[in-house]
């Protein structure tokens, strides 16, 4: 079944009478470079058999690879303190993310409440943290989204995903009904199940994913997390399966592909040369990445000395300059 679904994805396949009649059904623009996937999903059925799927890992979930393994359909809660339905703190067009994404109209953007990693310099920590939000159903999230696609947004953008990943497939089931058809932009921090991501695919079209720590000690000193490194490279690796080098439309906005997020961090505790050797060796050179520069010790930072000042613009070129080393040249320009 999912190597037919597959094989639909190839440019060959877009000349065939059955994606046409798809096309034809749902509206689908045929002079764009963009088809919504997830309406093929939709039409053979196979969409509901993922919502499905991905529902009954929420009985003792292993949604993310904390694997709780709490019965959040029963009310229970583990690490994310959410139950069987997500909570969203805003959503809203947002014109501040990378050009591609954000484009003229701005990206759709869906901020999930809480998160799966506890970092302590988390900028939102009002809301991954501290739980600022409120609880939506399935019908809900649907309409959130198809309120974003008329005012013009170009995306839909999920952001911190990782721990409702049932409850985005069943709100994407609801909308792509009512007529949703924009791209959607999976935004995460990197603690992703790559068996959850597998029931993504053909589903999200871009993947926003931060690549924090190439050391596994600082993750778990500063994010609370195991097995980062290990973890956050086999998610990449997928992504990149799934959906390849970023491409853009003529207007430079991101129609599908893989956007990483490098966070520099001061006194090199990210171990950037490690992420950045990953990139370009075992994912492609032509990886679209923003290398960022905002590291600010907010929330619990100023506890520890280390992380207790911006990094140096010494520290920042030196990350620019291994890129440069390792050849990748497709760096976000801000
Ligand atoms: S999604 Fe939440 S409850 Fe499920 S494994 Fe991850 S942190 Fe635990």
């Amino acid at each position: 079944m999912l190597k037919t679904f597959k094989l639909m994805f190839t440019m060959n396949s877009l000349q065939s009478p059955n994606f046409f009649r798809i096309a034809t059904k749902y509206n689908m623009n045929m002079d764009s470079s963009y088809y919504a996937s997830y309406l093929v999903l939709l039409e053979t059925s196979e969409l509901a058999n993922r919502v499905q799927t991905a529902w009954q890992h929420l009985e003792s979930c292993d949604v993310c690879p904390l694997a709780c393994g709490v019965n959040r359909l029963g009310g229970e809660l583990g690490v994310c303190k959410t139950g069987a339905n997500a909570q969203v703190s805003s959503y809203f067009p947002h014109h501040g993310e990378e050009r591609p994404i954000s484009g003229r109209m701005g990206s759709g953007t869906i901020f999930f409440t809480r998160c799966n990693l506890r970092c302590v310099y988390c900028q939102n920590a009002d809301i991954s943290q501290l739980g600022f939000g409120r609880e939506v159903d399935s019908n809900s999230l649907a309409e959130m989204m198809l309120s974003l696609q008329r005012r013009g947004c170009h995306n839909i953008n999920f952001v911190s995903p990782s721990h409702v990943v049932p409850q985005i497939l069943a709100a994407v089931y609801t909308a792509a009904q009512n007529g949703l058809r924009i791209p959607l932009v999976y935004n995460t921090g990197g603690y992703d199940s790559v068996e959850m991501l597998r029931l993504l695919d053909g589903v999200v079209d871009i993947y926003m994913p931060d690549m924090k720590y190439g050391d596994d000690a600082a993750a778990r000193k500063y994010s609370g997390i195991k097995d980062y490194p290990r973890v956050n490279q086999a998610a990449v690796t997928e992504m990149y399966r799934q959906v390849g080098d970023l491409s853009l439309d003529d207007n430079g906005v991101a129609l599908r592909g893989l956007l990483v997020r490098h966070l520099v961090m001061p006194n090199n505790l990210a171990n950037s040369e490690i992420i950045i050797k990953f990139l370009a060796e075992e994912v492609s050179k032509d990886t679209y990445v923003n290398i960022m520069a905002q590291f600010h010790p907010a929330f619990r930072a100023g506890d520890y000395l280390e992380l207790n000042r911006r990094m140096t613009p010494q520290e920042y070129r030196h990350v620019i300059n291994l890129a440069a080393v390792y050849g990748l040249s497709r760096l976000d320009q801000g």
